[in-house]
């Protein structure tokens, strides 16, 4: 499998081919603008100082400030940086929030770290980069195992170094709401992807009552799409964390499996959480899965809001969906996709979990003017915003008779070739 960043630039390049895409705008877009290595200490709770290496990849601020979460994981390398921070650059622009991209990370099992030493962890790599982020400049937030807990403390620390003022506190988001974030971040991510799937059905004659749904990743993005889908009328007829999945074709209480699994951390002790109650014990009872089987059950719309790279040339051809929504970046890769084409419709990354970085943006505004926005208010332009963005793409697809993530980097690369024009970044 090719690495994760020759991935991203193979799919901006092949949109760049089939829309005739500028060569300086493809070569600018193709490296990015800044990379920040860092390493620092932190002191565990048994006396031992650890040294830890993070990241900052700036990728293109053509837009506007770098905008990006940060992750603290294992598997965070160089690599999966500038992957993610040029997909930032293109999210930003497919949904045309005044932003660019830009991603970070720290090499870390999170999972390993107590509470304080998680603290520690996120001042020590903000004390790192602070020169290189603000509210103006670059602008994190949280991405895996970071949370509204992390960007308060990361906040704080910025403002004991930077100056408390009311301004700085737009250098994070994604931050608590008594801390000023945003009414809405938590489930944008999901509500954005499934603003976009409801307007898909409705073009598509897609009847959600019909439909079943198939999720890989109970987390923020996972489950609250789940919540929202079966409000929607979806049954949800799998689920799944990294512990593994389960399926059951009566459909699942989404409510009862959250708070499941809140209180006891897997979802594989979530049995008891279908709708009917009896299926457990019926033939069409409850059934364990790997993730693996999970992937390739039958299902009419499967979403992937785990990780990167989970349906690939290995398990492309077994796929049951009729159609992939990703919540998570990445999760299909290339050789996938060319192997779904005419049977599974994608739908991209970069439109579907567009919705996070959207109310992110407003977060930005919101600091920057003190004045805070009801929760209605922030559905209302969060709505309008995902639903303009993906008309947008369906007239680029039937344009370009192209696919979805074909189209969705068509128009955010427009997007960037225009803003280059106006602004002769080249000159
Ligand atoms: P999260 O940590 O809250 O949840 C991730 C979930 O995936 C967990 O339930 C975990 O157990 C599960 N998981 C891990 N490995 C798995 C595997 N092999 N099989 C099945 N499940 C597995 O993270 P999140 O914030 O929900 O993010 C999920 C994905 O969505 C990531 O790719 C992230 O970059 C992307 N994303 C999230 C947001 C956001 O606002 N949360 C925004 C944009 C993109």
């Amino acid at each position: 499998m090719s690495g994760l960043y020759e991935n991203t630039i193979n799919q901006i390049q092949t949109a760049a081919t089939i829309m005739g895409l500028s060569e300086p705008v493809r070569k600018a877009l193709s490296e990015p603008q800044k990379i920040h290595w860092v390493t620092f200490p932190v002191q565990r709770d048994n006396g031992e100082i650890d040294i830890f290496e993070g990241y900052r990849v700036q990728h293109n601020n053509w837009a506007g400030p770098y905008k990006g979460g940060i992750r603290f994981s294992d598997n965070v390398d160089l690599d999966e940086v500038k992957a993610l921070s040029a997909w930032m650059t293109i999210k930003c622009s497919v949904v045309g929030i005044p932003l660019g991209g830009g991603k970070g990370g720290v090499k870390v099992d999170a999972k390993s770290l107590s509470k304080t030493e998680k603290e520690k962890l996120t001042r020590g790599f903000v004390r790192s980069i602070a020169d290189y982020i603000g509210p103006d400049i670059d602008v994190p937030a949280p991405d895996m195992y970071t949370d509204g807990q992390v960007m308060a403390w990361a906040t704080d620390e910025y403002m004991k170094l930077k100056g408390g003022s009311s301004k700085a506190l737009g250098v994070f988001t994604g931050k608590p709401l008594e801390f000023g974030g945003s009414a809405g971040r938590e489930q944008a991510t999901a509500q954005g992807g499934v603003y976009v799937l409801t307007k898909y059905a409705e073009m598509h004659n897609l009847d959600p009552k019909n439909s079943t749904v198939i999720i890989q990743g109970f987390g923020n993005a996972g489950a609250n799409a789940a919540e929202l889908l079966s409000a929607h009328g979806y049954k949800i007829i799998g689920i799944s964390d990294s512990s593994g999945g389960l399926i059951c074709q009566d459909g699942f209480d989404v409510a009862q499996a959250i708070s499941c699994k809140v209180e006891f951390g897997s979802v594989m002790k979530c049995e008891h959480t279908t709708l009917n109650y009896d299926a457990i014990k019926s033939q069409n009872g409850v059934k364990q899965v790997t993730n693996e089987e999970l992937l390739e059950s039958e299902c009419d719309i499967l979403f992937l809001s785990a990780l990167e790279n989970q349906v690939t040339i290995k398990n492309a051809a077994n796929i049951k969906a009729k159609i992939i929504v990703e919540l998570a970046n990445g999760p299909v890769t290339p050789e996938a996709d060319a192997i779904l084409k005419g049977k599974t419709e994608v739908l991209p990354d970069i439109l579907m979990n567009a919705g996070g970085v959207t109310v992110s943006y407003f977060e930005m505004v919101q600091n920057s003017y003190g004045y805070y926005w009801q929760p209605d208010e922030v559905q209302t332009r969060l709505k309008a915003i995902m639903e303009a963005a993906y008309e947008k793409v369906e007239s680029v697809k039937s344009t370009y008779n192209c696919t979805y993530r074909e189209a969705s980097f068509i128009t955010a690369l427009k997007r960037l070739e225009n803003l280059a024009n106006i602004r002769g970044v080249f000159s």
